[in-house]
């Protein structure tokens, strides 16, 4: 059985990876947020799950301008911070 598996491109490394690979950020309530359940509206931006990524997306401002806001160093930091968490997280098995 063959299912396409839908791609997401990262905003830091630019390459694509299944759906499932990456983590995906939004704005919510103008804020930037990790959408861990998939289900947040507004505007998807994804990274691979690195941290060189998200630094690369940090540094060339890709990240805030796919979400179409600006984010402060501390916005900038805080996001880091859950991201961090987030990708650590996905490595240990339930
Ligand atoms: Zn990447």
């Amino acid at each position: 059985m063959q299912k396409k598996i839908p791609m997401r491109r990262c905003v830091g490394c630019m390459a694509s990876f299944p759906k499932g690979e990456v983590v995906r950020f939004v704005v919510s309530d103008g804020k930037p947020a990790i959408d861990r359940t998939g289900k947040l509206n507004g505007r998807g931006v994804y990274l691979c799950r690195s941290l060189q990524c998200f630094d690369l997306a940090m540094k060339k401002k890709r990240l805030a301008h796919a979400l179409g806001i600006s984010l402060t160093p501390d916005e900038a930091a805080t996001l880091r911070e859950e991201y961090a968490k987030e990708i650590s997280n996905a490595e240990v098995t339930e």
